[in-house]
């Protein structure tokens, strides 16, 4: 069977008697709208020869992709709160305080 793991409170999921929620965040570069009507002189073999250059040059750890797909699996109460913020802005842990 197969067993879902919360990546907010680390509390296993029981897919049969709960609701298991996936979110995904996807992150991707915005460019700037190309500009149109640029005079077309350059010489792109000569482009295309630096750009794969400069890529053999990078080291992988250097390079940052473009387009990023995290996934992670919450239990519906972690839906809830991530729901309320999900950019954890101004998140205070209080860690072993509880309202009893
Ligand atoms: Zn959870």
């Amino acid at each position: 069977m197969i067993r879902y793991v919360c990546d907010m409170c680390k509390r296993e999921i029981d897919p049969i008697r709960e609701t298991h929620y996936q979110v995904k965040i996807e992150i991707a570069a915005a460019f700037d709208p190309v500009e149109e009507g640029e005079p077309d002189d350059r010489d792109h073999l000569e482009e295309i020869h630096d750009l794969l250059e400069r890529f053999d040059v990078q080291n992988e750890e250097a390079f940052e992709p473009a387009h990023v797909v995290l996934t992670f699996d919450l239990c519906s109460k972690c839906r809830r709160s991530f729901l309320r913020n999900p950019l954890g802005r101004g998140t205070v842990r209080v860690l072993g305080m509880s309202d009893n």
